[in-house]
């Protein structure tokens, strides 16, 4: 089934000039970047986003390092799109992650791990209109 997710290039990995090479891996994985920014996120934003990891120990240190420094957000669109870019980015602790995967060869640790994904087909629809409105959407005309 096609569908759409949300990916974060995340403020370490925009710092040590990665952009590239994670995008690069995205197309590689058959994922359509559909829509695509560059921006700092604001306190509020980031907070809004993170909403479900409110009240947990590591909400507040997250939020810091999200807004430390600019990101880029893309929707990407493809065949299982959520689970394939899960699958690219590995788990969510580098040290736990496969072989191979954005995190287990870019991520500095457990928090600073380089990249976002939806997990599942409400809080992709959720993220993706939280950053994206419909005009912002490209369909590519094949
Ligand atoms: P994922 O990004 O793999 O979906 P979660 O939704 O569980 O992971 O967590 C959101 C983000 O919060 C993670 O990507 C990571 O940046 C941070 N995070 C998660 N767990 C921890 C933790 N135990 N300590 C510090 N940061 C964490
Ligand atoms: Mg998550």
């Amino acid at each position: 089934m096609t569908e759409r997710t949300l990916a974060i290039i995340k403020p370490d990995a925009v710092k040590r000039n990665l952009i590239g090479a994670i995008a690069a891996r995205i197309e590689s994985a058959g994922l359509a970047p559909i829509a695509m920014k560059m921006t700092r996120l604001s306190k509020a934003q980031a907070e809004g986003f993170y909403h479900v990891h409110k009240g947990k120990g590591f909400f507040d240190s997250l939020v810091a390092f999200m807004i430390s420094g600019p990101v880029v957000l893309m929707i990407l669109e493809g065949e299982d799109a959520i689970k394939k870019w899960r699958e690219v980015m590995g788990a969510t602790d580098p040290a736990r992650a496969a072989p191979g995967t954005i995190r287990k060869n870019f991520a500095l640790d457990i928090e600073k791990n380089s990249v976002h994904g939806s997990d599942a087909p409400e809080t992709a629809a959720f993220e993706t209109g939280y950053f994206f409105n419909a005009l912002e959407i490209c369909h590519p005309e094949s």
